[in-house]
């Protein structure tokens, strides 16, 4: 989550940096869900972007056959029935794509729709001479960076220019670099887009000194597991950690000293908590950490825990840094809100018995119920 030089941000992931890495990442499940993005996201966005990326090669192909197929098929029926295959399989990924967590059955049809091609343009004789092209521009694009891609690009028509000279260089060939240049741009603005997207959304997310979530983003999550819990009864839990006497390492070593604590203190956090859960910079020095499928008393060593190893580490030299913690689970709260007002009352317990402790925020009297117990089952 926190470690950019490491970790695959699923922004990267969608916005096609490293097409190495975006291929990576497709095949891997769990290397966004280390940066504490929710598995659904992660393969909601997956989805999508194998979507943009399959779509323009399904209407690519489709143009690749209507263009040359009626330059060489007489059959009008033949045309028809090679278009509505080619529908008919671009409606069946869509429907698949979004009812399904299939991600192969996209580019199986793709794949496909490639093979119907060069059959057809085996069977239709000339046809096939230039086939090449559009596999190559499949090739291309979806394996390069774009900048590469467009060389590619350019390389295929000197090619096509060398082997066919000025003579043939043709209406043939027109249509190849009318649909590579469509397939070019098309894809060139869907990655603008994306990128443009999600940088966006790492700008309004994340805090640009520590590289945790922000709070913009706590109460859409926390609001999400306190639905969880009761549509699936999943636990959750909230820590809210405080530095104790942060102020004085302000007063005293200055900010740049302050911040760099902030910044150690977010890392020795990242490293202990699982891919699952999330990280937040509340504000100032205070941070929340989201525990999925976890419930107060593990919860509770997790603090433990965190709370040992910050006083352990010398963050500053010859001075302890100590934090209080506050931990409360979703199973006694009545809402997201609620859970966040719970969390801060148990930090600020927390602090009144001492600092640099760990308090448990207890069900209310008028709920005097066992958490973990009465798990509700089926709402
Ligand atoms: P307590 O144990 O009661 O929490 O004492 P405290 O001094 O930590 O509490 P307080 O809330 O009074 O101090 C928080 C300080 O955090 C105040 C502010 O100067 C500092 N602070 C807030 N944001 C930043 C930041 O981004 N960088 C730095 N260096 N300091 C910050
Ligand atoms: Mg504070
Ligand atoms: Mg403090």
């Amino acid at each position: 989550m926190i470690n950019r030089d490491q970790e695959i941000p699923l922004y990267n992931a969608t916005g096609f940096k490293s097409p190495a890495r975006f291929w990576h990442s497709l095949l891997r499940t769990d290397t966004c869900s280390s940066q504490g993005f929710n598995p659904e996201d992660l393969q909601h966005a997956r989805r999508l972007l194998l979507y943009r990326l399959l779509l323009p090669i399904m209407l690519c192909a489709s143009a690749v056959v209507l263009t040359e197929g009626l330059l060489l098929t007489p059959s009008p029926i033949l045309l028809s029935v090679y278009s509505g295959l080619a529908t008919l399989l671009l409606a069946v990924t869509t429907y698949r794509f979004f009812r399904h967590d299939k991600v192969l059955i996209p580019p199986i049809l793709a794949l496909a729709v490639t093979l119907v091609t060069i059959i057809w343009s085996v069977k239709l004789g000339s046809m096939y001479q230039e086939l090449w092209v559009f596999l190559l521009m499949i090739g291309l694009t979806a394996l390069l960076p774009l900048t590469i891609a467009f060389a590619g690009g350019l390389i295929t028509l000197s090619a096509l220019f060398w082997a066919h000279g000025w003579q043939g260089f043709g209406q043939g060939l027109a249509f190849d670099a009318a649909i590579f240049s469509t397939w070019v741009l098309s894809l060139a603005m869907m990655q603008l887009q994306t990128r443009q997207t999600d940088e966006l959304a790492d700008l309004a997310l994340t805090d640009p000194l520590t590289g945790a979530y922000n709070r913009r983003y706590l109460l859409p999550q926390t609001r999400r597991h306190f639905a969880d819990y009761h549509r699936y009864a999943r636990l959750s839990s909230l820590l809210l950690l405080d530095i104790d006497y942060f102020k004085r390492i302000n007063d005293e070593m200055g900010h740049v000293e302050g911040d760099r604590v902030l910044k150690a203190i977010v890392a020795l956090i990242d490293s202990r908590i699982r891919g699952a859960d999330m990280l937040f910079r509340l504000g100032g020095e205070e941070f929340v950490v989201l525990l999925s499928e976890v419930g107060a008393q593990t919860a509770r060593k997790i603090a433990d825990d965190l709370r040992s190893k910050i006083s352990a580490q010398e963050v500053i030299a010859d001075r302890r840094v100590t934090v209080s913690i506050g931990i409360c689970d979703v199973s006694i709260v009545d809402s997201a809100e609620d859970w966040l007002l719970r969390v801060d009352r148990a930090m600020y317990e927390a602090k009144r018995k001492g600092r640099d402790q760990v308090y448990i925020e207890e069900p209310s009297p008028r709920d005097p119920t066992n958490v973990e117990g009465t798990i509700p089952m089926w709402r």
